[in-house]
């Protein structure tokens, strides 16, 4: 069979694609993308996804709360996620993590529908909403998908921790801009990295993607945000996980298929998929 790649990080419910949601899911599938793993930031966005997933039996979904939605996480919140959990489309835990807004840091990207944006200083609720994701992990043995700003210590002082507790903690840490030795204490922790858009016009990432091994990295679009060379600027969309996937080969001097064949593995190890 013809290598395929996987997009393991979307957010094809976002109103972005309201005008032409099932177009864009369509483009993909016959573009080469085998699989699409959309992610649900919140409650409301987690059914969303799970109303697209349930159309498509290539599309599965991730639940949990964004730390930019830190504020909606309640008991109510937890005890609807805990019975989401449960469908079978439904294949790991977030996006979670930390996002500290450091002195002069970027802005993030707005990244929740609803979010209240960039300008929330990391707080008690951010890391509280964390490790009670992380124990939903533990309790459902699934993977976490990790969303990191500013944050690679903290993130890796709180893992390394849970990983005491848990040994089957897994994951993938995310549109990954860390250090190549943050990248190493991941990889000792049990998680992968994924690499989005952002490589193809941005060469903080090359020295990072050149040294980690091809077992460790997964590809993504985080569409909408972060359309890859030759989009940049426009509305990205999983079909364009390609650009991604082709810088990667070319920075790690293998071809297009090996890289497919590897990243896919990966991502269908981690997600069980
Ligand atoms: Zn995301």
């Amino acid at each position: 069979m013809e290598s395929y790649l996987i997009d393991t990080h979307c957010h094809l419910d976002f109103p972005d694609f309201d005008e032409d949601r099932e177009e864009v899911i369509e483009k993909a599938r016959e573009g080469g993308i085998g699989k699409i793993i959309n992610i649900g930031c919140n409650l409301e966005r987690a059914k969303k996804s799970l109303e697209i997933a349930q159309k498509h039996d290539f599309i599965f979904v991730a639940i949990g709360l964004h730390p930019q939605e830190a504020d909606l996480g309640d008991d109510k919140f937890f005890e609807e996620i805990e019975k989401l959990l449960k469908e079978p489309k439904v294949v790991a835990i977030g996006e979670c993590g930390l996002e500290i807004q450091r002195q002069n840091s970027t802005p993030t990207l707005r990244h929740c529908v609803g979010g209240r944006g960039p300008d929330r200083s990391v707080g008690k609720k951010q890391k509280e909403m964390f490790l009670r994701q992380l124990g939903l992990a533990q309790k459902f043995n699934k993977p976490i998908i990790i969303h990191c700003r500013n944050a690679y210590p903290e993130i890796l002082e709180i893992l390394k921790k849970e990983k005491e507790k848990n040994s089957g903690l897994r994951g993938v840490v995310h549109f990954f801009s860390g250090r190549l030795s943050q990248a190493e204490e991941l990889f000792k922790l049990g998680f992968l990295i994924s690499f989005t858009g952002v490589i193809t016009f941005a060469r903080d990432y090359d020295k990072v993607i050149k040294s980690v091994p091809l077992e460790k990295i997964m590809v993504e679009t985080d569409a909408p945000f972060v359309a890859p060379e030759p989009f940049r600027g426009k509305r990205n969309e999983p079909l364009y996980v390609k650009y991604v996937a082709q810088k990667i080969a070319e920075l790690k001097e293998i071809s297009f298929e090996e890289l497919a064949q590897i990243t896919t593995e990966n991502a269908e190890k981690l997600f069980g998929i």
